[in-house]
């Protein structure tokens, strides 16, 4: 989500006649587009601003936009007096106002809804994967979770405006299309006649566009997994066979308290279903560990989930007490040292997935998206259906953009392959 909002700001700030640069010394506006997920994110916003403030001209334009700016609201410009603005995730389309008036200070972390989506322009040319966001906030509530406080109750936008920018995408270079939303599968946007659209109905329009071949959502809750979406894994070749389907947590305790009520025999239903619907799916997942009141045991059942799913890809990360959340006031908070050993112990086991998945692929040929030239400028980098690198020995002058790719090596990080 933070990319395509940083995409929108820079597509506003280009129509203006700004153009990029990779120095701070250099730059007439510095913008941190930030994330309050972790507390460690938010102390890294506030140590870069500090570097900064240090390094940029003296009367360059300098603030923060996103969810540390709405989780810090004013107290930004009492830890850093230098920000000439601070911007909630909802009102980063305000910017134009800092660059008209650029002597006042710029404060709003209001939740306004939806108007960002329209009032900055569009890229002119959009990147090969296109992020399309079709919802705003969450109504989840898990009780560890900043979101709703950042971003507010969850709206869906309109289906046609949706599917404008899904449009104006393929028609300027996207071959990918990613919808975004913190709950994504929970889309459903009712129009004035009363049509009620879905997530299924966005991807079945998005397959009919002859630029789109590869489309994918993030981030799904497991419940709002419906029979509709599911059966768009079966029907559409289009859509990748692969799904964040996070879980958080293994333990019916853990994730009674963390507010998420499902349980595991109907997670592991919509797996079954999924695989079902589509044979080669391959499923990823978030996962917290060290959650307040996390024992030994209930741990080991998120090791008996992780090896049940035989997850892919997956984020793991040590339970991070966030402001404005009931986890933040529970008790029975775990010790670091014990959420290190976990977080060790479930990540040795997730590479050692990753790296079966990954040597499984050996000897098949998949259809691959080029990412571009790798760092040493010498290997093309694609994208398998599974969102795995793989490494291709071959010039970057005419790289397919969509290719056949067969798998020659692997390792727990990426693959290596051929163009067919
Ligand atoms: S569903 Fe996701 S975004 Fe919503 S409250 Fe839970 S963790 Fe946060």
């Amino acid at each position: 989500m933070n990319v395509y909002d940083g995409q929108r700001i820079a597509a506003m700030l280009t129509a203006r006649g700004y153009e990029s640069t990779e120095q701070v010394a250099d730059a007439d506006i510095i913008i941190l587009n930030t994330c309050a997920v972790r507390a460690k994110a938010t102390d890294k916003v506030f140590s870069a601003l500090g570097r900064i403030r240090a390094e940029k001209k003296p009367d360059a334009l300098f603030g923060i936009v996103g969810c540390v700016a709405r989780e810090s609201g004013a107290d930004a410009f009492r830890r850093v007096p230098e920000l000439n603005f601070v911007l909630g995730p909802q009102s980063y389309h305000k910017l134009p106002a800092i660059l008209e008036n650029p002597e006042t200070k710029l404060l709003n972390i209001d939740l306004g809804g939806l108007e960002k989506f329209d009032e900055l322009p569009q890229m002119e040319k959009s990147p090969v994967i296109a992020y399309i966001p079709i919802q705003e906030g969450c109504n989840h509530c898990c009780t560890y979770c900043i979101v709703p406080y950042t971003r507010g109750r969850e709206l869906s936008r309109p289906f046609n405006d949706v599917m404008r920018d899904t449009e104006h995408a393929a028609n300027t270079g996207a071959v990918e299309i990613c919808f975004l939303g913190q709950n994504v599968n929970g889309y459903k946007y009712t129009d004035a006649d009363g049509t009620v659209y879905r997530l299924s109905d966005l991807i079945a329009a998005t397959a009919k566009l002859d630029a789109v071949k590869r489309i994918r959502f993030t981030s799904s809750y497991p419940t709002e997994m419906t029979d509709d979406l599911i059966d768009m894994f079966r029907t559409e070749p289009k859509l990748l066979p692969f799904l964040n389907l996070p879980i958080q947590s293994g333990s019916p305790d853990v994730l009674t308290r963390m507010n998420r009520p499902y349980s595991l025999n109907l997670y592991i239903d919509i797996v079954d279903k999924l695989k079902h619907a589509r044979p080669d799916i391959q499923i990823s997942s978030d996962f917290i560990v060290g959650f307040p009141g996390e024992t030994d045991a209930d741990f080991e059942q998120t090791m008996k989930i992780a090896q049940r799913v035989k997850y892919i890809n997956s984020y793991s990360f040590k339970y991070s007490p966030r402001p404005h959340t009931a986890a933040a006031l529970m008790p029975n908070q775990i010790p670091e040292s014990v959420k290190s050993a976990r977080l060790a112990k479930l990540d040795a086991y997730l590479n050692e997935l990753q790296r079966d998945f990954n040597l499984s692929c050996v000897g098949k040929t998949m259809p691959c998206l080029y990412e571009g030239p790798d760092k040493t400028g010498r290997h093309l980098v694609y994208r398998t259906p599974y969102m795995q690198p793989c490494i291709v020995d071959a010039k970057s002058d005419n790289a397919p953009i969509m290719a056949e790719i067969e798998i020659t090596d692997a390792n727990k990080a990426s693959l290596r392959g051929k163009l067919k």
